[in-house]
């Protein structure tokens, strides 16, 4: 991982630390009957009313727990890309992102983008705009953040070969050979194509063979999944 990608995680997840610090404390009682949410101050009837308002820890103010960090910097850095692409005229600074109607989504698909390593947020970007085609913005980082997605993604990657598996295999050569479960991960989070290692990498027969089961058999499932993708193979 580089020291930006690092950086990046960093900030990711203080975040979510902070979040989870907000939703730390008890729902506020108070003498009347009715309950008080700690966050937003909120007023609830009914007690389990409060709870499920609570539960769903999203009532505070994102760019509070935002404002100034890496994340929100690589959010509007995002934005400006992609406004950019469909309003090359379009006056973007920091302060239009925050104004922006987009900021709270552009920050949470920023942050899912760090938490699962997608390298390419642009292609991942154009993959859900032109394969998947989510043309409205809001529809696409809404279904850009789920999990199921992302996955969907990174057969993609694998099925098309179009990630630059012969330099990062030159870059990690050291800790894919000795290294069970980066080389494991590596593959599986798509920033090493396996059809590529299997063509171009001599070691590889026997790299699988030192593998320890639980591993090979992740390995295995991902290639069943890529073959059931049916999309057309390039190794190249
Ligand atoms: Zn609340």
């Amino acid at each position: 991982m580089s020291e930006d990608v690092k950086k990046q995680q960093a900030s990711t997840l203080k975040i979510i630390n902070d979040i989870d610090a907000l939703y730390s404390v008890e729902l506020k009682e108070m003498k009347n009957g009715t309950t008080v949410c700690p966050v937003c101050g909120k007023s609830f009837l009914k007690f389990w009313a409060a709870e499920r308002h609570y539960e769903q820890k999203n009532c505070h103010k994102l760019r509070d727990v935002v404002k100034g960090t890496l994340t929100e910097m690589r959010a509007y850095q995002l934005y400006r890309d992609v406004i950019a692409e469909t309003n090359p005229k379009a006056r973007i600074t920091m302060k239009t992102f925050i104004k922006s109607k987009f900021y709270n989504q552009f920050v949470r698909f920023s942050m899912f983008c760090t938490l699962h390593e997608i390298a390419d947020v642009l292609t991942y970007l154009d993959w859900l705009n032109q394969i998947k085609k989510l043309t409205s913005l809001p529809m696409l980082l809404k279904v850009g953040i789920e999990e199921q997605t992302m996955r969907e993604f990174r057969l993609f990657m694998h099925a098309t070969g179009i990630m630059d598996s012969k330099k990062f295999f030159e870059r990690f050569k050291d800790d894919l050979e000795n290294d069970d479960d980066f080389f494991t991960r590596s593959i599986e989070k798509a920033k090493i194509s396996i059809i590529w290692l299997a063509m171009n990498y001599d070691g590889f027969e026997e790299r699988m063979k030192r593998l320890p089961i639980d591993y090979s058999n992740r390995l295995m499932e991902l290639v069943n999944q890529i073959e059931e993708n049916g999309l057309g193979i390039n190794a190249g």
